[in-house]
């Protein structure tokens, strides 16, 4: 899966559908740092977007097997508009 890169650590973050979760391991297994397991055996986000490894965390997203993650990702659209109005002012 290929999605939009995030501009910065601040720019993203990760849903857990614990519904979907069936409490696999396997993102705590990719992102131990940003993934445990609560007393229900269900994925919950413990790591700081700031902190975290970025590809870690994307590989763990597309390796859950019901698709209970979602990697959430900013419009930043227009930051990088002002951002560029900027430079040119
Ligand atoms: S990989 Fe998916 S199903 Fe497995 S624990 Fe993580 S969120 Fe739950």
């Amino acid at each position: 899966m290929t999605g939009p890169a995030p501009a910065s650590a601040s720019d993203w973050s990760v849903a857990v559908d614990r519904d979907q979760c069936i409490g696999s391991g396997i993102c705590v297994v990719y992102a131990p740092d940003f993934f445990t397991h609560d007393d229900e055996a269900k994925a919950t986000v413990i790591g700081e977007t700031g902190d975290a490894d970025l590809s870690a965390v994307r590989t763990a997203v597309e390796a859950c097997p019901t698709g209970a993650l979602a990697l959430l990702v900013a419009d930043t659209k227009a930051a990088d508009t002002n951002a560029a109005d900027r430079k040119e002012a």
